[in-house]
């Protein structure tokens, strides 16, 4: 069996595995490369793999550092199976007709402001190519073997987000594991990722290789910001991911209104897509800790504002209240018109809730900006910014440590780190060396790794 590592090597996005044995191949994860420019360049080269020689994708889960390479692939003709739980194929169904919008505002943006590669630059996807592509997605669920070619593959749960599982593939007399994202054991709202049974090599995934999470409650973090913009009668700004963080910070606020611990204030959910992503996890609702009726009283508890005009409206709503909405970073979304609106504000609370990558307006406010330049204009930040740490989504070194305790894995598993930054990756790795018997190494960009 032959793995050549064409993304998710040395960096955290672009995931792309492909596994060969014999005649058969099969691409596990096809993820697009995000950040940096010269990651993004990545995008368009074509990687080394013969589409018409490829017999199926199998998706680890729906993020599109995972999936979002799905329609290029479509693009240049690739029409045979992709494999991924039913979760995920619910979750692509939005995201990836959603990535193709962004993918052409972007080729726009580039041609007005004439920047970039060509004169006239093509988006790299649209999103009727995003939507043509969803007919290639095959649910099938955990735990259940399924064929490809000579190759017989599975998924299992991951915990992370809805759908997410981890791909254990047999063949030659080899069994391989990709790990995919790997939640947390105690995360508030996914349920934790199932123990991986003996495998001759696992690609492991390697976020929070240097980093652990912070050990405070984040329920009491959240509830200290909404108690302090609600004796300042201000309203609380929350940005947020769509799917997987816009979810638990409802289920947080409704819980933290039951318990009596913050008073009943109005939450407004301003974000369609964040709004069909949550009507897909309560549909879904077996898949994590929600049982169908706590996701009911939740439904009651936040007031849904899909169209434009009603978005607009919440100018005119009383004080204080509370809004999330996209995106997570503050680089896109209808939190601008409200930041716009509110951050001059001294009442006002913003509560970033996740990783701020470099650059973005988040970062910036993270780091205490006192200006924010939003749609061409200047807005001073007067309004406090609070940070709340404890939301991610992966497990952190430790927890990936008692995870493969908790596997069946045997002295002699070979472990490839993928899906880290550089110092991750080496934390990691220095981890497990002196904890775990396992014979632990950094996989390579465009390496290829021979099994026999
Ligand atoms: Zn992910």
């Amino acid at each position: 069996m032959k793995i050549t590592f064409l993304g998710g090597a040395e960096t955290v996005t672009g995931s792309k595995f492909l596994v060969a044995s014999g005649d058969t191949r099969v691409l596990i994860d096809c993820g697009l490369f995000q950040g940096y420019k010269w990651l993004r360049e990545r995008n368009w080269e074509t990687p080394s793999l013969d589409i018409d020689r490829l017999d199926a994708i199998v998706l680890t889960h729906a993020h599109l550092d995972h999936s979002g390479y799905l329609p290029v692939m479509y693009r240049k003709g690739y029409r045979g199976p992709v494999y991924c739980h039913d979760g995920t194929v619910a979750l692509c169904g939005v995201l990836l007709p959603d990535s193709g919008h962004l993918q052409e505002e972007d080729a726009r943006y580039y041609t007005r402001h004439r920047i970039g590669r060509h004169a006239h630059p093509e988006p790299l996807y649209d999103r009727a190519c995003a939507e043509q592509c969803l007919s290639l997605l095959r649910a099938v669920p955990f735990d259940q073997p399924f064929r490809v070619g000579s190759l017989q593959l599975q998924l299992q749960r991951a915990g992370h987000i809805l759908g997410a599982g981890s791909v254990i593939v047999e063949g030659e007399g080899k069994r391989v594991g990709f790990s995919g994202d790997v939640g947390r054991p105690d995360d508030i709202f996914m349920r934790p990722p199932d123990p991986l049974p003996p495998l001759d090599l696992l690609m492991l995934e390697s976020t929070y290789g240097d980093r652990r999470h912070d050990p405070t409650d984040p329920f009491d973090q959240l509830a200290e910001v909404v108690n302090e913009t609600a004796r300042r009668g201000g309203v609380l700004l929350i940005p947020s991911f769509a799917v997987g963080r816009a979810q638990v910070l409802q289920h947080m606020l409704a819980k933290l209104i039951d318990d009596g611990r913050i008073p009943k204030l109005p939450i407004f959910l301003d974000s369609p897509m964040a709004i069909d992503v949550t009507e897909i996890y309560w549909q879904f609702h077996a898949e994590h800790r929600l049982s169908r009726d706590e996701c009911q009283r939740l439904g009651r508890r936040v007031q849904q504002v899909k169209s434009v005009e009603a978005s607009q409206a919440l100018a005119d709503q009383a004080f204080p209240h509370i809004i999330i909405a996209g995106s997570g970073m503050v680089t896109g979304g209808r939190i601008l018109h409200h930041l716009k609106r509110l951050l001059p504000e001294p009442k006002t609370s913003v509560l970033l809730c996740g990783y701020q990558a470099g650059g973005t307006r988040g970062a910036k406010l993270e780091q205490g900006a006192e200006v924010v330049r939003i749609h061409g204009e200047w807005i001073p930040n007067r309004a406090n910014i609070r940070m709340i740490e404890g939301l991610s989504g992966h497990a952190d070194y430790v927890q990936m440590g008692a995870w493969l305790a908790r596997s069946q894995l045997q002295p002699s598993t070979q472990i490839k780190l993928v899906h880290g930054e550089p110092e991750a990756l080496e934390g990691m790795r220095d981890y497990l060396r002196q904890t775990t018997p396992f014979d632990v190494s950094v996989a390579g960009y465009r390496h290829i790794l021979t099994l026999d």
